[in-house]
């Protein structure tokens, strides 16, 4: 479904991503991992064209993707949750969730059904319907860039860091929502810090190193591997 191939994406000069190669097929949840900086933000901002590669080809569906602008690249059902805020502090939740909605894929789903289906996964989320989101917490605002993003009927997710700033009995609930929207059949590419949570939740992993893909596998095996115990699990 998504396929990325030698991409090498550069700030000025420096070049932040170096070939990276990586593929996300058909309702399976892959995850890309790595330390801070190791360019798993900048990796997903080429593939949601915020960020123009200099090197390399995204494919999604078969076509081309690298040369469209964002929202070309949503409507195609490809739909980036950024990390952290990003939101629009004097606008309210609906009209963030609006938002979402307005670039959206076409789908079978209207606009009063999709944001039942938000309001049921996040019922804060109705609560807080009419609150400006800049008075929000960072968790709260973190679900309200998620719920954005379910507005514009995905067909693959990408996470960045989903569960950032959030209280941990909220990460268990986002995990599972994670894992139920997977199941649901929407293919997930979630980037997380988080290893050991990234790891249980998805099929497969990349792991980033300083703008390289320095080991892939199943999530399993990765998962049992020594230098990833060591490295990202502090075992
Ligand atoms: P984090 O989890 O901290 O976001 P990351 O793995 O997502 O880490 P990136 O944010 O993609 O990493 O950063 C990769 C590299 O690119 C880092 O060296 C970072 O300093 C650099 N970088 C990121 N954004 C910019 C920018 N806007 N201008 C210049 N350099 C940047």
């Amino acid at each position: 479904m998504l396929k990325v191939e030698g991409l090498k994406v550069s700030y000025g000069h420096r070049e932040a991503v170096h070939n990276v190669s990586l593929t996300v097929e058909e309702g399976e949840l892959v995850t890309l991992v790595g330390s801070n900086g190791a360019g798993k933000t900048t990796t997903l901002k080429a593939i949601s064209s915020l960020l123009r590669p200099s090197g390399g080809t995204i494919t999604f569906d078969g076509e081309r993707i690298d040369r469209m602008a964002p929202h070309q690249v949503i409507e195609r059902g490809l739909v980036h949750v950024p990390e952290g805020r990003q939101l629009f502090p004097d606008m309210t939740v609906l009209e963030h969730l609006e938002l979402g909605a307005l670039r959206g894929r076409p789908g079978s789903m209207g606009f009063a059904e999709r944001l039942r289906w938000v309001y049921d996964l996040f019922p804060i989320l109705a609560e807080r319907r009419t609150q400006r989101a800049g008075t929000m917490s960072g968790g709260q605002q973190q679900l309200v860039a998620f719920g954005r993003g379910l507005m514009a009927n995905p067909k693959c997710l990408m996470l960045d860091e989903p569960t950032l700033g959030l209280a941990p009995i909220i990460v268990d609930t986002l995990a599972d929502t994670i894992k139920s929207l997977h199941k649901s059949g929407i293919t997930v590419l979630l980037v997380e810090q988080r290893v050991d949570l990234a790891l249980r939740l998805a099929d497969r992993a990349y792991v980033l190193e300083t703008g390289r893909v320095v080991m892939e596998d199943s999530a399993q095996t990765l998962l049992a591997d020594p230098r990833i115990k060591t490295a990202y699990l502090g075992l």
